[in-house]
């Protein structure tokens, strides 16, 4: 069966075709296709699947006004979720779903000679992040919509998201993604809402009207941000909730010199460079890469979105800022957009006149921000010397942060000069840099982890000292996922086996999955899921074939590791796995390996070498694994390319077995793990991140736990000797040995050393070789629980059934409540 295939027999939401809807539909896709698109003939899928989308959005303008309407009485208290990056994925289908119209669409469609799926799957992704960051934001903004919170997002428009992957000869090529080339029938511009950006210049000292001596930053390169609409529905209820993306634009001024020297066409030109800040998502995650251009995004996203709020608050109270806190909270997505501190303080006391101490207070009562990693070489810092080239006047607001900061701390640990260096913004070297996210933890009156062992991590670890100057800040907010993508969207054959249990309002109160308990031992009911599951796992499998050229057997285990590829992560371990599993079976022990599928995907960052290598391993491996046909019988590995969204939303409802394997203490929460644990997959996992509460929900009997916890690996780290992990363990020694003769390599002699010297190193800070024995363990503890079917069912529905905890609906209550007080 096809893809399609699969996804129309079980699409509609068993709703009644609405007359109306379907009609409305069905003429204003028509007028759209005409007066709109300029479609004259020859229509193609794209074209239908854009006068879908204009017609859908056109069914929502009404609802957005009216919420729009009701923000700016500042009659409730808003939040603003701030961040670098939104991995939407497809908006389509959120949209219809939203609104109920999902049978009505596919009346009209049918009545017009089109099917629905078709045009769905038509819609690019909007890839405007990385991974697991950016995909929460997402949800976050859907979850806002669904609970009706007055929270708008601010990002950018980028116009070339995360770039495309393709495999040849097993290694990442990446290609630009245009995304927005066909055009975006999603984003409404407003142009009269455009604000001016600065950047360069300097910061001069002036006497005001008032006789008080006063700092302005002059000579300034402005930039204009435009602003794109893009409306966020909730689910079944009326609220259409705003993501405001910011798009850079060339001023109207131009280089008079070069104008009247004749340079009219270089003058114009030069414009080109101001739209450059919008122009690419750069494509690191969890690790900084400290280009001039990304800092120029930041401030920017900071900036235009303050200046928004602002501008929107004046017309209503002028220039009066003694009740803004109260109507106001900006969350601050990592320390990607924390300049927000800084630039709140300039607006309001260089653009609107308040005094210091009033401005801090407002700053800090406004700002809260979200740590999303433990990893040094992600935390940001940027140089003191290119702050003060690009945002002099906001140099000159952090330092005077720092200094009114480090006055606290003497004040607090008098004579303490040591923790005085260790806590100040800035830190001190041949070349002095400043610690976003000190500058986040110091202006906001929230900081956040994104799961219980994290948010722990940071107050006993990165951030001991500040939590001993202000441990009231601190607090955790456990990650979560929108069941209505992760479960009701991509899972529509489950959505109706769910719903004819338990009812339909799961989706949103997803605690009442937990009434699928009572079903757990019931053999009709197992049977259902299973044929669910194995209908998923179809439905993937074509995918994987058409993708990789790779056959998967429904029946045997799906084995599934798709995120970033990271050396934290360790796809590598996964790998090793592999091997050793393929070992076992061309030496003579077939019969002790059960079938299974593996499946591993994700993107490397360009300039990540290991991460790039370990990609070519695993389609090496994977070479060599599935033309061998003794091994075929039982082992399937596969990379596939591109991993993004709209693949996960095929992915997740087909796995068997979660991979969640990072080095305990590495990973900040995972949100994979979750969308796995809510679609009835089992996790093979550590004890790291949210793995512990899905841990805690799911009961340890329905959970393949391994490894190392982050307390032990701190203490085996100095005794760490991979050799003589090697030397007793026949298994381990033998993968190497493969490894090492070349014979994943055949005609590439050594690629692979870089990864077997990482995995020998006693310094390795993934600790790789001393995990291997405990997850080969718990791989064979999976693979038998496989072999009874009808318990492994029951763990499965034991899975989705305790995985109320990970909506992204209960996080964001959570954050209305404790942190914004918006509820
Ligand atoms: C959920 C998701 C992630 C995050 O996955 P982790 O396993 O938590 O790292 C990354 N990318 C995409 C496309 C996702 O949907």
């Amino acid at each position: 069966m096809t893809v399609d295939a699969v996804s129309s027999t079980t699409g509609s939401d068993n709703q009644r075709v609405n007359n109306n809807d379907s009609n409305e539909l069905s003429s204003n896709m028509q007028h759209h296709l005409l007066y709109t698109l300029g479609c004259f003939d020859h229509q193609k899928a794209k074209d239908w699947s854009q006068a879908l989308a204009l017609a859908v959005r056109d069914h929502l303008m009404h609802d957005w006004q009216q919420t729009r309407l009701k923000e700016t009485t500042y009659e409730t208290k808003r939040g603003f979720y701030l961040s670098l990056e939104f991995l939407l994925g497809r908006s389509m289908n959120n949209a219809v779903m939203s609104m109920g119209l999902r049978s009505s669409a596919g009346r009209a469609l049918q009545e017009l000679g089109q099917a629905y799926e078709e045009l769905e799957s038509e819609e690019r992704d909007a890839g405007l992040g990385n991974g697991g960051l950016g995909r929460l934001a997402a949800c976050f903004m859907d979850s806002c919509a669904a609970l009706a919170l007055p929270v708008r997002g601010y990002g950018i428009r980028y116009e070339y998201g995360m770039f495309h992957q393709s495999i040849r000869e097993g290694r990442q090529f990446e290609q630009p993604d245009h995304w927005l080339m066909a055009g975006n029938p999603w984003e409404i511009e407003q142009a009269d809402r455009t604000c001016t950006v600065k950047f360069y210049g300097r910061s001069e000292f002036y006497v005001n009207d008032a006789g008080a001596s006063c700092k302005r930053w002059v000579d300034t390169h402005d930039v204009l941000a435009v602003p794109y609409d893009m409306p966020i529905p909730g689910y079944k209820n009326g609220v259409v909730n705003t993501l405001r993306l910011w798009k850079a634009a060339a001023t109207h001024e131009f280089n008079l010199q070069d104008f009247n020297d004749g340079d009219y066409a270089d003058a114009v030109a030069q414009k080109n460079l101001a739209e450059q800040i919008t122009m690419v998502l750069y494509p690191n995650d969890a690790s900084e890469n400290g280009k001039e251009l990304r800092l120029r995004q930041q401030y920017f996203l900071a900036s235009a979105s303050l200046q928004d709020v602002i501008s929107e608050w004046c017309v209503k109270h002028g220039d009066d800022f003694s009740q803004f806190a109260k109507f106001h909270c900006f969350q601050l997505n990592d320390t990607h957009p924390t300049l927000a501190v800084a630039e709140l303080m300039r607006l309001l006391i260089d653009e609107h006149g308040l005094e210091w101490d009033e401005a801090w207070e407002i700053t800090t009562g406004t700002m809260a921000y979200t740590n999303h990693t433990l990893l040094p070489e992600a935390l940001e810092r940027w140089p003191v010397r290119l702050l003060g080239e690009l945002l002099p006047r906001l140099l000159d607001i952090i330092y005077e942060i720092n200094a009114r900061f480090l006055a606290e701390v003497a004040h607090r640990w008098p004579g303490d000069v040591e923790r005085q260096r260790r806590m100040s913004l800035i830190e001190e070297g041949q070349e002095p840099h400043v610690r976003m996210a000190y500058l986040g933890i110091v202006g906001s009156f929230s900081v956040n982890g994104v799961a219980a062992l994290h948010s722990e991590l940071l107050t006993r670890g990165l951030f001991r000292d500040f939590f001993a100057l202000w441990p009231e800040k601190f607090n955790n907010k456990t990650n979560g996922v929108t069941p209505r993508r992760w479960l009701a969207h991509c899972n529509p054959g489950l959505k109706q086996l769910i719903d004819s249990c338990i009812g339909k309002e799961w989706v949103c109160e997803l605690d009442r999955l937990e009434h699928l308990k009572n079903y757990a031992d019931d053999a009709a009911f197992q049977q259902q899921w299973m044929d669910v599951k194995q209908d998923n796992k179809r439905r993937l499998a074509a995918l994987v074939k058409d993708k990789c050229g790779v056959d998967f057997d429904e029946h045997f285990i799906f084995d599934i590791q798709v995120k970033r590829i990271h050396e934290y992560k360790r796809q590598l371990l996964n790998v090793l796995h592999v091997i050793h599993l393929y070992d076992k079976i061309t030496r003579g022990d077939a019969e002790q390996v059960a079938p299974r599928c593996v499946l591993i995907g994700g993107k490397a960052a360009p300039g990540y070498f290991l991460a790039k290598l370990t990609i070519k391993l695993i389609n090496n491996v994977a070479a060599v694994i599935n033309s061998d046909e003794r091994v075929s019988e039982r082992l399937r590995l596969a990379f596939l390319p591109n991993y993004n969204v709209s693949a996960m939303e095929i992915i997740t409802p087909a796995a068997d077995l979660s991979e969640q394997i990072s080095t305990a203490g590495k990973e900040a929460s995972g949100t994979g793990n979750m969308k796995f644990m809510m679609n009835g997959a089992l996790t093979i996992g550590t004890y790291d991140g949210a793995n512990i509460e899905i841990l805690d929900a799911v009961g340890e009997e329905h959970f393949f736990l391994f490894g190392l916890k982050e307390d032990q690996i701190v203490k085996h780290r100095m005794q760490h000797s991979p050799s003589s992990i090697v030397e007793n363990d026949l298994d381990l020694a033998r993968v190497i040995g493969l490894l090492q003769c070349g014979h994943f390599s055949m005609f590439e002699e050594g690629i692979f050393q870089p990864l077997i010297d990482s995995v020998l190193n006693p310094h390795d800070p993934w600790m790789t070789a001393a995990d291997f024995r405990s997850y080969v363990d718990a791989q064979q503890r999976a693979a038998d629980a496989y072999e009874n079917k009808k318990l492994w069912t029951r763990s499965s529905i034991l899975n989705t059934a305790m995985s109320g905890k990970f909506s992204s609906d209960r996080t964001i209550r959570e954050y209305a409540q404790d942190i914004w007080k918006i509820v």
